[in-house]
């Protein structure tokens, strides 16, 4: 049943430090983005905070750029603008992909890469590719910034490092070589979400990075040598399936998790 939003409160500041000094001053309140996640939950009743910030006239944290030959991407970026940017589509084409397999063109409109990392679903799509990116988190609480690499972000089933006075403000994300690729399984094509969703870095060091396994998001680094010391694909299979532990669910069995993310590693050092 939807819940009464007479009882809940929304503060808006007009720049990052004001958002800053009202979680610090304000708090406990609720970061709210495109509000695409938040708002299932208040259309559930499931939603049991009642004080929200709104970060989405924060144009400080909307920006997309290369600083140092890093890619930044601010956290308010919507997954149209990934799909949209020249320097994504460049540098970080998996990022595109990934942005594109995302609902439909209005939650791509109004959802946000930081919406979708905080929200900590492991069947988040951007998740593995910023995971296999060596991508690092930016946060900023009014007492400073913190950089956390990505695969220490989440610290179990929708846990993260982000204390309540700390925003995610923006990605940051070195050069990569290699041929870059992301394929997601769900049930339909769009508006699902994922059963196996899967990035990876085909190269001289490969990396590969997968969600809707396991509790978070996760690297493979045993897969990830097996490729590098150029076995067979089978045996690059065994080893992808000893590391990842998926669970039956309201989505898929665990059985078939296995199976496809098995099937979709075979295909990406295919070049499929
Ligand atoms: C119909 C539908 C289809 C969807 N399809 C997909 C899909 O295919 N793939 C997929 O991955 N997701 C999907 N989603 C989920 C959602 O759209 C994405 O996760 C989106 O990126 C969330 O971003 P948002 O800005 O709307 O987050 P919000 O709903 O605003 O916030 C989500 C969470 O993140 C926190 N938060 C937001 N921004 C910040 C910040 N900067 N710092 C700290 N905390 C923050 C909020 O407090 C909240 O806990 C779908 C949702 C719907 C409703």
């Amino acid at each position: 049943m939807a819940a009464s939003i007479s009882s809940r409160s929304l503060l808006d500041p007009k720049s990052l430090p004001d958002a800053l000094k009202m979680l610090r001053d304000e708090g406990p309140l609720t970061p709210l983005a495109g509000c695409t996640d938040l708002y299932v939950s208040l259309n559930f009743g499931t939603l049991k905070e009642s004080r929200f910030l709104n970060l989405w006239r924060l144009a400080a944290l909307r920006g997309i750029g290369v600083r140092r030959n890093t890619l930044t991407i601010g956290a308010l970026a919507t997954h149209t603008d990934l799909i949209r940017s020249p320097l994504v589509r460049k540098r970080l084409p998996m990022l595109a992909a990934a942005a594109r397999e995302i609902g439909g063109v209005q939650i791509q409109n109004r959802g946000t890469i930081g919406g979708n990392v905080a929200n900590a679903s492991p069947a988040g799509d951007t998740l593995p590719v910023l995971a296999a990116a060596d991508a690092i988190v930016v946060l900023q609480s009014a007492a400073g910034t913190r950089r956390i690499p990505f695969t220490a972000f989440y610290t179990g089933y929708r846990q993260t490092v982000r204390q309540a006075d700390e925003l995610i403000v923006a990605f940051e994300i070195p050069p990569i070589s290699g041929r870059q690729w992301f394929r997601k399984v769900g049930t339909r094509a769009a508006q699902a979400i994922s059963k196996v969703v899967i990035a990876g870095v085909v190269g001289k060091q490969p990396r590969l990075a997968i969600g809707s396994v396991a509790p978070t998001v996760i690297r493979l680094p045993k897969t990830e040598e097996s490729i590098a010391r150029g076995v067979d694909v089978a045996e690059s299979q065994r080893v992808l399936i000893s590391e990842i532990a998926p669970i039956d669910d309201i989505r898929s069995t665990a059985d078939y998790r296995r199976q496809v993310a098995a099937n979709l590693l075979a295909r990406m050092l295919s070049g499929d």
